[in-house]
């Protein structure tokens, strides 16, 4: 027998009614490209996705069909996403930091057939074009007055491009299953792939975090999205915060600390989210100019594990509550928030900051295991590690053109591709990428610890640790270091300093100086590349 509730399918732009009609005056304020800041609502967002859907209707964009973005965290850019999505077309995210060659790969893959995108970029994209053949047109996110001269194919400014709508349109009636947001993997091995997010997948993930243990947003709240829209679906934000009334503030594309500091202060951030390179600036900018947090009282910090120094340096000088969130692309993206459970109540000084170094619990709609390498599962003990597996409605069943073919187990599980440790109240703690730990012996030993460990000696500016072949264990660690100007630690001094605090058998064989490690477009450490820097490095026996 069927329920008998009503058939009221989980669309995206169901958020953005509710939105305008309950929040309708709750502002969003945005810094443009152009330098000046904007202010909208939620009421005048859905007018204007409106027109954006109906020109994109006039310009044959159909079901189904792709159309690109790359741009900044802007108001434009958030009407893009709801005025794509309303005529069942799906938004693409493209990542300018991205080289080239792969931009233009994706463009391609994916088969885009517009593409919006800020004044930033139009240099970049006139040199990419000829490559991309099967764009139409290109709509720089701008209006008349900043409109640069171009030879962009089609090109024309968004704001004339949208003056020609007379908002007389509707949102178009879809399956929730339908297809909404597209957006490729870093691919650090092989080729990207494109996560394709549905409407009902977006509307769930969203309302999962926005739920107390996760996010906890209310219309109370002003959300600064400093995590560009670009990265992992924008952690949701385009999503969780209209659909609880919160205030929006979006930065555009000034991602330093003082530019970050005025939009906080100026417009009363009471949460903000981003990676942990960005907080450093903040943090930086806040050490040198002795500026203070007046309303900031949450801020999210994820995509890379949080160094216990910012967490403490945000809670104890600026009394912000640090929330560490650990996602990926393919999970749309937040799988796990370490906010604290009733269990986790006495817990205080060094302990507590030991859990909120964890990546913490997920929400309801993610189910989490780990695993061996032959796939059994392993104790939630806080110590035994193994390959952290997920599934729920807002996890990738496939990717983009079923590239990569089957990628879940026989219970319907994804592997993340992290290695991680569950404890008996159920927070995750991520050890090692699967393809980053190093394999001694039988055992594993977690890149990521050794690297946080010998990032506090005071000599290191940046550490990394890969694994060298070894004719007795497999693999055994190599650290290699930047360090800091004027300072050469050395093997034994860097060994004193690591002893005692991880196992023996843990500590590397040997350490080599360089001037700089090789980062990734997104800012991590591309240990692809150290390693191919020490393809014929052997340990001196
Ligand atoms: P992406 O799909 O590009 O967002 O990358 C996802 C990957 O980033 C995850 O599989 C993790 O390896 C890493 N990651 C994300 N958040 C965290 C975190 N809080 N701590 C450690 N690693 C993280």
């Amino acid at each position: 027998m069927l329920g008998l509730m009503q058939d009221w399918s989980l669309l995206i732009h169901r958020i953005i009614d509710h939105a305008a009609i309950q929040h309708g005056s709750r502002e969003i304020v945005s810094r443009g490209t152009e330098g000046m800041i904007r202010r909208s609502d939620y009421a005048r967002t859905r007018r204007r996705a409106l027109g954006i859907a109906q020109q994109l209707a006039r310009d044959g964009i159909r079901l189904g069909d792709r159309v690109g973005t790359l741009a900044w965290n802007t108001d434009r850019h958030l009407e893009l996403w709801y005025g794509i999505t309303g005529i069942g077309a799906i938004y693409h995210t493209l990542n300018p930091r991205l080289f080239e060659d792969q931009i233009a790969w994706i463009v391609n893959h994916a088969g885009d057939r517009l593409i919006f995108l800020d004044l930033t970029f139009v240099g970049l994209v006139e040199r990419l074009q000829e490559r991309l053949p099967a764009v139409e047109r290109f709509i720089i996110m701008t209006d008349p007055a900043h409109m640069p001269e171009t030879s962009l194919r089609g090109a024309i400014d968004m704001e004339s491009w949208l003056a020609m709508a007379d908002g007389d349109m509707a949102w178009v009636d879809l399956p929730e299953q339908t297809a909404a947001g597209l957006c490729y993997t870093s691919g650090t091995t092989g080729n990207p792939k494109g996560v394709l997010y549905s409407h009902r997948s977006n509307v769930l993930h969203a309302m999962a975090v926005c739920t107390p243990d996760f996010l906890g947003l209310s219309s109370r709240d002003a959300v600064m999205p400093v995590v560009p829209l670009f990265h992992a679906n924008g952690w949701s934000l385009a999503f969780s915060a209209p659909m609880t009334g919160a205030k929006l503030v979006l930065p555009g594309p000034k991602l330093d600390g003082p530019s970050l500091h005025g939009l906080l202060e100026s417009e009363q951030v009471s949460l903000t989210a981003a990676v942990p390179t960005v907080w450093l600036g903040l943090l930086q900018h806040l050490d040198a100019t002795g500026g203070g947090l007046s309303s900031l009282k949450r801020v999210v910090i994820g995509g890379s594990a949080c160094p216990r120094a910012m967490t403490e340096a945000f809670e104890t000088r600026y009394g912000v509550t640090v929330a560490h969130a650990w996602g990926m692309t393919e999970m749309s993206p937040l799988g796990s928030f370490c906010s604290l459970k009733p269990a986790t109540d006495g817990l205080a000084g060094e302990a507590l900051l030991d859990l909120k170094m964890k990546q913490g619990h997920p929400p309801f709609t993610v189910e989490m295991k780990i695993t061996d390498d032959e796939g059994r599962r392993l104790p939630w003990d806080g110590r035994t590690f193994g390959r952290l597996k997920v599934r729920g409605p807002a996890v990738a069943g496939h990717y983009m053109n079923d590239d990569g073919g089957d990628i879940l187990d026989g219970e319907g599980f994804f592997d993340t591709g992290d290695v991680a440790t569950i404890d008996a109240n159920g927070y995750m703690a991520i050890t090692d990428r699967a393809k980053d730990v190093i394999k001694s012996g039988g055992e594993w030993i977690s890149s990521i610890e050794l690297e946080n460990l010998a990032m506090g000696h005071p000599d290191v500016a940046e550490a990394a640790v890969i694994g060298i072949a070894h004719p007795k264990w497999d693999e055994r660690p190599l650290l290699v270091i930047v360090p800091k100007p004027g300072r050469a630690p050395d093997h034994d001094d860097l060994m004193a300093f690591m002893t005692g605090r991880i196992a023996k058998w843990w500590l590397p064989d040997a350490v080599e100086l360089v001037d700089a490690i090789p980062h990734t477009a997104t800012g991590t450490i591309k240990k692809t590349a150290l390693r191919e820097m020490f393809r014929d490095y052997r340990f001196r026996v």
